[in-house]
């Protein structure tokens, strides 16, 4: 068994040397007392035995930069510590995991990776599980929905790290730390500390002999496990790096170990570090690819010195790079809210719009279009990763998020059916207008209709301006009040000056009045709104009353038209200029009554928001 252990290791693991021309193409990543060196090309005398098949090959393909796809079924997985809240960076993670295991058919669970138990958050692990399903990025195992390999999450599986940290101290590959116990736990998830873990034993406790290390365990001495160094120092290759090693240099700082010997594995009170946990989940929930941030690669090396020791084929690795700032710093609150609850609620971004931006992030899209929604995702994913660090541009960000508010609004107002998307787009809206204006200013405007299915109409008429609900709230404020300062046009100019004519503002005024009394929009009126309608209803009702008011104001134009015209005057090209002009006066006179002088959707649309009773309020005609 050992022997067999150790040939594995040897065919699996790449010398730590590398060449000059190696050097030259090589990237160094340092991280507290770790470094490793990234070589880019391949070396296939090295290549790791220990890949199961389809990972191996999709680390060939790495190395030889063909499509990056394993050809089975991934199983992936999300391993958040409920230390704190879902962020971009780990959300991005998560949909990268997720994207590769439904672009294959296989599964994507979710395991909560607990074993720092004195940095837990109380709420953090609802919250993840809500910001994910929020994200539409639904776990087919793991915590409220169960599966084959539960429990999953950690604390809930300690038997079975003792039981793998046995075998370990069995096999000659960890031993007992009698010293050191007492010592604080090392911090779990943060990598920096990790050098912290090593360098705690003071009494060469790896000399201990096996037999009085088991008795002196057997009576109840405290003690942690820590790893022993491996005959072969560990090497893998990356499906974004290719063969990666550790540094030669990086022996300088920590001589007889790469960055595993003497790694705490079991803590004093029999409960396991991240290292060994991770390791012995993955390998028992059968996970074939791990898709994980570029901080968790200093880990790697110890990781894959555990599956040699257990004689395990390890999942093939992905570490993508982190998220930055235009500073290359990491992304924090001070460039943006980082926090999916923020993102969520203060700024109202859809999840639509947010899987989408994430995706970009550190992905290559093989397709021209940027926009896309999950199905789109899935069906484009495949491995193909920017190497080093993103940097985030949020603009991108808005200019999805008016894409995909416009798709959303879109599918829903052809559809009768109610669709979540849409609801949670409106109830962003409707919070940012009671926010903004209270009930005094909007309820006159609605009539008999809701906010809600007033909001409705808005989003069905300035569908494609959506970024985020103060600002679009804003843009169309006209809607939600009427408190707001005359048009410059009407308030200073007696007379509305087209390009050849002069019509006077109180011509215009009898002519939008004439329109209002016009049989067809008192019929309109009539019939309102339908209550509480689908989006489909909604947009039909709108439709319809769009091309009453474009009609009302046609017949109004054409009449004038008529009137300054002797029924000799048979000139049809002036009779044609003078229309437009008066359509041009009109819809500026309307413009400026209805919308306060400012730009968006045509009058006829906006007409049919508002509603008629409201265009007579604002037109000023006196209604019964
Ligand atoms: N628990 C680690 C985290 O919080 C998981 C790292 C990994 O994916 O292996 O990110």
């Amino acid at each position: 068994m050992l022997a067999n252990k150790r040939l594995l290791l040897q065919q699996s693991t790449a010398s730590p040397y590398v060449c000059r021309a190696c050097r030259e193409h090589s990237t160094l990543i340092t991280k507290g007392r770790y470094s490793v060196l990234l070589q880019r090309h391949s070396d296939k005398s090295n290549s790791s035995r220990s890949f199961s098949s389809s990972s191996r090959r999709s680390a060939k393909q790495a190395a030889t930069g063909k499509k990056l796809l394993p050809d089975g079924p991934a199983r992936t997985r999300f391993a958040p510590s409920p230390t704190g809240y879902l962020h971009l960076g780990s959300l991005r993670t998560a949909l990268f995991n997720y994207l590769l295991a439904k672009k294959t058919g296989g599964q994507f669970l979710l395991r909560i990776e607990d074993t720092d138990q004195k940095r837990l958050v109380s709420d953090a692990e609802q919250r993840l599980c809500d910001d994910l399903r929020w994200a539409g990025i639904q776990w087919d195992e793991g915590p409220q929905v169960g599966g084959p390999y539960g429990p999953y999450k950690q604390s809930e599986r300690t038997a079975l790290y003792q039981e793998h940290a046995q075998k370990l101290l069995d096999s000659h590959s960890a031993y007992r730390c009698f010293c050191s116990a007492d010592q604080p736990a090392p911090v779990q998830t943060d990598i920096s500390q990790i050098g912290a873990a090593v360098g705690g034993c003071q009494s060469d406790c790896a000399s201990i002999p096996d037999d009085q290390s088991a008795e002196r365990a057997q009576n109840g001495h405290r003690h942690v496990v820590r790893m022993r160094k491996p005959a072969k120092s560990p090497s893998w290759t990356d499906l974004v790096y290719g063969k990666v090693s550790l540094d030669k240099s990086s022996k300088k700082t920590l001589p007889q170990n790469l960055g595993v010997d003497g790694v705490v594995l079991l803590k004093g009170d029999g409960t396991p570090t991240y290292h060994l946990a991770n390791v012995v989940d993955d390998h028992h929930m059968k996970i074939t690819h791990v898709i994980r941030g570029s901080e968790w690669m200093a880990s790697t090396p110890l990781h894959m010195a555990l599956y040699g020791a257990f004689d395990w084929a390890s999942p093939a690795f992905a570490h993508v790079g982190l998220l930055t700032d235009k500073d290359q710093a990491k992304l924090s609150k001070r460039n943006f809210d980082t926090d999916i609850g923020s993102i969520r609620q203060k700024h109202g971004i859809l999840p639509e719009t947010l899987t989408n931006f994430l995706a970009l992030l550190g992905w290559r899209n093989p397709t021209r279009d940027d926009v896309m929604e999950m199905k789109d995702l899935i069906n484009t994913f495949d491995l193909k990763f920017t190497k080093g660090n993103t940097i985030v541009a949020f603009d991108k960000l808005w200019y999805l998020q008016k894409n995909h508010a416009k798709i959303i609004i879109e599918r829903a107002m052809n559809s009768s059916a109610t669709d979540p998307s849409f609801e949670n787009l409106v109830g962003f809206v409707v919070d940012a207008v009671k926010k903004e204006y209270s009930p005094d200013q909007y309820t006159p405007i609605l009539g008999q209709r809701d906010l809600k299915t007033h909001i409705m109409s808005v989003l069905s008429v300035d569908d494609k301006n959506y970024e985020n609900p103060t600002e679009y709230v804003a843009r169309n404020k006209y809607f939600f009040t009427s408190d707001l300062p005359a048009a410059a046009a009407t308030a200073t100019d007696p007379q509305l000056t087209t390009n050849e004519i002069e019509i006077s503002a109180s011509e215009l005024q009898s002519a939008a009045l004439e329109l209002l009394a016009s049989d067809s929009l008192e019929r309109l009126a009539a019939a309102s709104v339908p209550h509480d309608p689908s989006p489909a209803a909604l947009k039909a009702h709108l439709a319809r009353s769009a091309a009453a008011y474009s009609a009302a104001i046609e017949d109004v134009c054409r009449e004038r038209v008529a009137a300054s015209f002797s029924v000799q005057d048979g000139d049809e090209e002036a009779k044609t200029r003078l229309l437009k002009e008066w359509r041009k006066a009109i819809h500026r006179y309307l413009r400026d009554k209805l919308m306060f002088g400012m730009s968006g959707p045509s009058s006829s649309q906006t007409m049919s928001v508002l509603g008629y009773e409201e265009c007579c309020r604002r037109i000023g005609a006196m209604t019964v």
